[in-house]
């Protein structure tokens, strides 16, 4: 008898090639200087609260929320602010940062542990802590920890589904007791009584190591690991839900609507560590991969250490004159670098480094009408028809074709024999129709 994953409709199968899988995580060295962007989360960037030459500790608050929506900035190290200056970020805009230079002196401050704490303390401590959502979204998780109505289902994303990544299932395998107490935490927090980690089926020692941690109803949560099918985007919001309740979300609708809240396990395994620990959020795992990294692994990585400073570090014999395409995140929805300039945030999951190979374009030819990337589309969208509109500017047919709830999951691009734009034309017709005040 074949045993049924749980999963979603449609999507695709791109290579996993997840040949850092069984790279245990390593703490990388600190910078000479740490850049932390004031901007790593979505909403109001932090303000400084630091000024030049000011001496901080290692978990110091450098940054206090700028807003509602917002997140706190720590310091990862004892040192000296020696600026705040306007720098590139990894999505391809500027902002500013401050400038860090380590002392070496190990000075440290930490927050009180919580012992029996109640919901309000748990989002109070995740608030001070300045965590975020660490799966690419960057959403502050105590926002989403006040949820209109009371959930059901808090759901524990750790499907992984980009190729190449493997910090969570590191994460997963050799933090699984930390990873399963932040699962409680948040669920306990925003007022759910079931926790469900979703992991996909090509992480079994993960999974085993999280099942074995799922024992017990402590604060009056159960938590239970499931099996997701390995298919991509099994990791993105709409799917992981209907993947692991049968719920669907609406269009234009959110988790809470159908009883559910969504995070990522590194989010999770940062709630433990500040609950239980007293540690803001000061650094993250992240995956270095892709053939032109000499070192390829899973690091731990201090919040605001250089990309420059990661190649440096992880570059072995490999020369940077091989390297074609730098990405942040995966090859699916990661963002391509110009450079090395930007600085590791909250949000960063991995730097690939390609060469020739990995990274070759094909020229875009005429579409021939298949309708792969209609049938592959995880949200039933039409990304051909997009295109065309796109490209005839006719919005009203794009408000039509509902592009607007196109997640930019990148499986048209990808599945198209004729290697046709599709997710940078959807990005053009959004951004178009953003700025008519449109799009439905
Ligand atoms: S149209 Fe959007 S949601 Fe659909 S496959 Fe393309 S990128 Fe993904
Ligand atoms: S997959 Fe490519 S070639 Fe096929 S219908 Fe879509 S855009 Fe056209």
């Amino acid at each position: 008898m074949r045993f049924a994953f749980r999963t979603f409709g449609r999507g695709t199968h791109p290579p996993a090639n997840k040949f850092t899988a069984d790279s245990p995580l390593v703490r990388l060295d600190v910078p000479e200087k740490l850049y932390l962007p004031l901007s790593q989360h979505i909403g109001a960037p932090a303000v400084p609260v630091v000024s030049v030459g000011d001496s901080v500790a290692a978990g110091q608050l450098v940054g206090e929320s700028g807003g509602k929506v917002s997140a706190r900035v720590h310091s990862p190290v004892s040192g000296r602010v020696e600026g705040i200056v306007s720098r590139p970020t990894a999505s391809g805009g500027k902002c500013a940062h401050i400038v860090i230079v380590p002392d070496g002196e190990g000075r440290r401050v930490s927050m009180p542990v919580l012992g029996q704490p109640s919901p309000e303390e748990v989002k109070e401590r995740v608030r001070e802590a300045g965590i975020v959502g660490m799966g690419g979204a960057g959403f502050p998780t105590h926002v989403k920890l006040s949820p209109a109505k009371k959930p059901e289902f808090f759901l524990v994303n750790g499907a992984e589904c980009e190729p190449y990544i493997t910090c969570d299932c590191r994460l997963m395998t050799e933090r699984a007791k930390e990873v399963v107490r932040g699962a409680r935490l948040l669920a306990y927090a925003a007022g759910a009584d079931k926790a469900l980690i979703g992991v996909e089926s090509n992480k079994k020692e993960a999974y085993a190591a999280i099942l074995a941690e799922c024992v017990g109803d402590d604060l009056g949560v159960s938590v239970q690991a499931a099996l997701l099918r390995t298919k991509y985007p099994q990791g993105a919001e709409k799917q992981l839900v209907f993947a692991l309740t049968g719920r669907r979300v609406p269009p234009g609708g959110l988790p809470a609507d159908v009883g559910c809240v969504v995070d990522n396990v590194h989010t999770a395994y940062a709630v433990c560590r500040a609950a239980d620990f007293g540690e803001p959020l000061t650094e993250r795992a992240l995956t270095v991969g892709g053939r032109e990294a000499g070192r390829p692994g899973n690091y731990f990585v201090a919040i605001g250490t250089p990309f420059s400073f990661v190649r440096e570090m992880t570059r072995g014999e490999k020369s940077d004159d091989d390297l074609v395409k730098i990405i942040n995140g995966g090859p699916m929805m990661g963002i391509a670098q110009s450079g090395l300039d930007a600085s590791v945030g909250k949000t960063t999951s991995s730097l690939l480094f390609f060469g020739e190979k990995e990274a070759a374009l094909q020229e875009p030819t005429q579409c021939i009408n298949c309708g792969r990337c209609i049938r592959c589309c995880p949200m039933k969208l039409s990304p051909r028809d997009i295109e065309r509109a796109a490209l005839e500017k006719d919005t009203e047919r794009l408000e039509e074709l509902y592009v607007q709830s196109c997640m930019e999951c990148g499986v048209c691009s990808y599945v198209c024999p004729a290697k046709r734009p599709l997710v940078h034309a959807i990005r053009l017709a959004k951004k178009t129709l953003r700025e008519r005040g449109g799009g439905k």
